[in-house]
């Protein structure tokens, strides 16, 4: 997808501090963290929000979490315990249109969310 920064990133156009790599995911670092351990967790396919998946998502969507659960092993926050946020939309504060889970630890989180 043209100007899409995450893509950009996936295609390697754009540097990132890549952990993960598979055939439907890659994971790297926010560029603006806001907790010691932030990750990003994104699929190689341009899908713009949750609002755009599709049925057929499924086993993408099972991808992502089994990344984002063996890349909270190998920073090794699995037991401390982390967050995973899916922004989606205005209300959101989603900022880029490419679906994402943010996978955020390393210190105890400020307020409870959800
Ligand atoms: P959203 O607000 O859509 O849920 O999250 C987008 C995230 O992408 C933000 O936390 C932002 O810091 C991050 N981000 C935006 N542009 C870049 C970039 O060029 N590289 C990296 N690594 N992260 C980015
Ligand atoms: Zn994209």
């Amino acid at each position: 997808m043209a100007n899409c920064i995450f893509c950009k990133i996936i295609a390697g156009e754009v540097p990132c501090q890549q952990v993960y790599s598979d055939d439907l995911v890659v994971a790297f670092y926010d560029i603006h963290p806001v907790a010691p351990i932030h990750i990003l967790v994104v699929p190689r396919a341009h899908i713009a929000s949750v609002n755009e998946l599709l049925p057929e998502d499924e086993p993408l969507v099972g991808r992502l979490f089994s990344a984002a659960r063996q890349i909270a092993w190998e920073q090794g926050i699995q037991d401390s315990g982390y967050r995973l946020i899916v922004n989606t939309g205005p209300h959101a504060r989603q900022s880029v249109y490419h679906m994402h889970l943010h996978l955020i630890g390393g210190q105890p989180m400020g307020f409870s969310m959800g």
